[in-house]
């Protein structure tokens, strides 16, 4: 698996993510989509929205859906009315629970943060120690060396003393003040430095209009979902929809996470891929196991290696109150297994807040209900939501391989050819004899159909290599042959194999691989 600090180089060196205003030393939990990763983040935003939305065939029930059903799109502003976010649960309950380090100055998420201490295995053969210790990690996630990584000195200490040890993680101990005592932070040189957890409220709070009061407070929104729901009315009375059906939005979200980190994986702004399904309280597990699915596939039809990709269904204790069933697509980032999207049933929850917070009745006419006095109801809702960002990183850390190419390491991204940044490159062979003639002509005829890219620069070996870096699939070059036969060699990124074919040939044989 690839290490996340090679990703990040390759990332930096070849233009597909860069620290946001790096030059003044970056800013926290912000990145900056290159020449490369803008291209790679609109294919991916572009297959979730013709997938999901924009080619969906509203007469025809896709495999595995109870029925056929509409979608519409929506793009609703980041800034809304704050009283969105009351209705929502946002200004009172989108919090994390945060600790500080008074002798480091560090913030941690207090969920993120494990705490465990040094077991004696057998304690004949070794003696218990009171210490303990506190290293970032998600339950479940983390390997054992990255817990002790930060204390690794005094570990060492601890198990020189002999006998075998075991971490034991201690759940809850932030909350207890004599636990909180004994704990080491991470970069601490005694213990008991951390502050208790208290809440902390995940939106960005700004102000709108000329005045800073509170009367001008407004949120940048921290989901897009709440768009949709607030313009449900909206869609219904203006468009043919009846339900079942869905609406998609895709947008920026913004979250001052306490902690920013792995990459892009958990960022302060991001974006989100989001649908709300509207359907009938009955079918809506129905609903709720085909979207599921549905979204899972996606990211397999795209590329994403199975092995590396997960379902988990929440257990019981774990769903939100408003949730009747929720599921993870999780894939396996080099730091751990850890959320791609999540798909939950959130029951009549959210149209019934904002129907009770705005007074205006949002409930469903269904001429469709054979009982009149069911008519007029608070559909349930499906809500798939995934995050660009996420999704790029997974594509990128999947793609990202070593291989050995004629007795040369060569880094290539094998990334799914509707993803690649650029789709075909075209070389000229040398740069003379008419070759860079013929080749521009090419790349001039394909940069019409697709994203193409033209050089002629430097050896042919080095110019592949450079296309493998940046997931290029197809490299396309004109040699001597061109020139009395117009055929051209066209070479496949993964297994580097060259077929010839006629220059005329090249656009549609790239597009139909291309496929989406
Ligand atoms: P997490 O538990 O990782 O904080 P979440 O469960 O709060 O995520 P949701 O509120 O369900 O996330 O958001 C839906 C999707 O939005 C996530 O699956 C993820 O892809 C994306 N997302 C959420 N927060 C971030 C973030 N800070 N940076 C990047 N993407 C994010």
């Amino acid at each position: 698996m690839v290490s996340m600090d090679k990703l990040v180089s390759l990332c930096k060196r070849r233009g597909f993510i860069f620290p946001s205003s790096e030059i003044y030393g970056g800013l926290n939990g912000c990145w900056d989509y290159g020449p490369l990763g803008v291209e790679l983040k609109r294919n991916v935003k572009a297959a979730w929205w013709d997938d999901m939305v924009g080619h969906h065939d509203r007469t025809t029930a896709p495999a595995g859906a109870p029925s056929a059903f509409d979608m519409v799109g929506l793009d609703c502003a980041i800034l809304m009315n704050p009283e969105v976010w009351e209705a929502s649960g946002h200004v009172g309950g989108f919090n994390d629970p945060m600790v500080d380090c008074r002798e480091t100055n560090t913030r941690y998420r207090a969920d993120q943060l494990l705490v465990f201490r040094m077991e004696p295995v057998d304690s004949t053969t070794a003696t218990a120690d009171q210490s303990l210790f506190a290293s970032p990690g998600e339950a479940g996630v983390t390997p054992d060396d990255d817990l002790i990584a930060p204390h690794r000195k005094r570990i060492k200490a601890i198990t020189k003393k002999g006998g075998d040890y075991r971490l034991t993680p201690i759940p809850d101990a932030l909350q207890d003040d004599a636990l909180r005592a004994r704990i080491f932070a991470p970069g601490a040189s005694e213990p008991g430095t951390l502050t208790a957890p208290r809440a902390f409220n995940l939106m960005f709070k700004t102000h709108v209009g000329a005045l800073e009061d509170n009367s001008s407070v407004a949120y940048l929104r921290p989901e897009t979902a709440q768009g949709i729901f607030v313009n449900f009315k909206n869609v219904c009375d203006t468009t043919r929809v009846k339900i079942p059906f869905g609406i998609g939005q895709l947008g920026k979200a913004f979250r001052n996470e306490i902690n920013p980190r792995n990459f892009t994986f958990r960022s302060r702004e991001f974006e989100q891929m989001e649908i709300e399904f509207f359907c009938r309280a009955a079918d809506a597990e129905d609903w709720y196991r085909y979207w599921r699915d549905r979204r899972f596939q996606w990211y397999v039809d795209l590329g994403l290696s199975t092995e590396k990709l997960r379902l988990r269904e929440h257990d019981e204790n774990e769903l939100a109150h408003y949730a009747a069933s929720c599921a993870d697509v999780e894939y396996e980032f080099p730091f751990g297994f850890s959320e791609l999207e999540g798909i939950a049933n959130r029951t009549d929850f959210d149209l019934r807040r904002h129907m009770d917070s705005s007074g205006k009745d949002l409930r469903y006419f269904d001429d469709q209900e054979p009982d009149p006095a069911k008519r007029r109801y608070l559909p349930y809702v499906i809500e798939p939501s995934a995050g660009s960002d996420r999704a790029v990183l997974a594509f990128l850390c999947d793609a990202y391989t070593e291989d050995e190419v004629a007795g040369e390491l060569r880094t290539v991204l094998k990334l799914h050819p509707r993803l690649a940044p650029i789709k075909a490159a075209v070389f000229p062979l040398v740069k003379k004899d008419g070759m860079p003639e013929r080749a521009l002509t090419l790349y001039r005829q394909l940069r019409q159909q697709f994203s193409t890219f033209y050089d002629e620069k430097g050896a042919i070996g080095r110019r592949y290599r450079r296309q493998d870096e940046a997931g290029t699939p197809f490299c396309i070059t004109v040699d001597g042959d061109t020139l009395t036969d117009d055929t051209v060699t066209l070479r496949e990124r993964d297994s580097c194999e060259q077929i010839r074919l006629r220059a005329e040939e090249v656009g549609a044989y790239v597009r139909d691989r291309v496929g989406g």
